[in-house]
């Protein structure tokens, strides 16, 4: 498995985020993680990414421990996080070469990286003169890199407009087709267009794990509601 959780439970004071979480992530797949505000969409990444760490239970990064081997866990795993923190005084290729050279790899892949997010019409201008679909684009770049081979990608289309939507929700199809993608995101017809799974998250439980062939015909925004009001 590309990804595996294990009875994952996680507390913030008295705060209950995380109720004995469990899935697993098949190589290859594309899978759309929907929740309410407050779920714990984002604790369940940053727990597999090694950000932080569970009160109890067990993640695997292609089956390799996250609490026993951070390092090479996270060399595994591109990491979109939520609101797409970047140095905004950095031109576009300063700051990819910068995080190539966090991730050790070579200025070469910053160019191919470039091509294949779509960053060229733009790769002259300093990261705060991007549009929000630019500067989205440019954290999938830093995200892949060092080519992962899974992709955690939080809320990465939140924000934009309609045509940026299209063209990063195209981005991830495209570079989803040979990695293990899981992304947060409140559109449902997102989840409809790119995804091959679903999973539900309310009040730290999972209320719904299946696979879209399963939902055809199905009006996704209605189980959604049904399941988390
Ligand atoms: P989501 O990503 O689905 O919106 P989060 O994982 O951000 O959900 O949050 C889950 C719950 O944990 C919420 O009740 C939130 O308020 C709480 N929470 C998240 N981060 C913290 C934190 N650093 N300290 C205290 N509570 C937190």
């Amino acid at each position: 498995m590309s990804i595996s959780l294990q009875n994952i439970s996680k507390n913030y004071g008295s705060q209950k985020a995380l109720d004995n979480i469990n899935f697993s992530i098949e190589k290859g797949q594309i899978v759309g993680f929907l929740g309410p505000n407050g779920a714990g969409k984002s604790t369940t990444m940053k727990i597999i990414n090694g950000y932080l760490n569970p009160d109890a239970g067990e993640v695997q990064v292609n089956n390799v421990s996250v609490a026993e081997n951070p390092m090479s866990t996270k060399a595994m795993i591109g990491y979109l996080p939520e609101h797409n923190p970047l140095y905004l005084d950095m031109y576009i290729k300063e700051y990819l070469l910068f995080c190539a050279k966090v991730h050790k790899v070579s200025k070469a892949s910053v160019k191919i990286i470039i091509d294949k997010v779509g960053l060229k019409p733009e790769i002259s201008k300093r990261i705060k003169e991007l549009s929000k679909g630019y500067r989205q684009r440019v954290g999938l770049a830093a995200a892949m890199l060092h080519n992962p081979e899974v992709l955690i990608l939080d809320e990465p289309t939140t924000g934009l407009d309609p045509n940026q939507l299209v063209e990063i929700r195209n981005l991830i199809k495209e570079v989803g087709k040979d990695k293990t993608v899981l992304f947060s995101t409140h559109i449902m017809q997102e989840v409809e267009a790119i995804c091959d799974r679903v999973i539900i998250l309310n009040k730290g439980k999972i209320v719904a794990d299946r696979l879209m062939d399963e939902l055809k015909g199905k009006n996704l925004e209605e189980m959604f509601r049904s399941l988390t009001n």
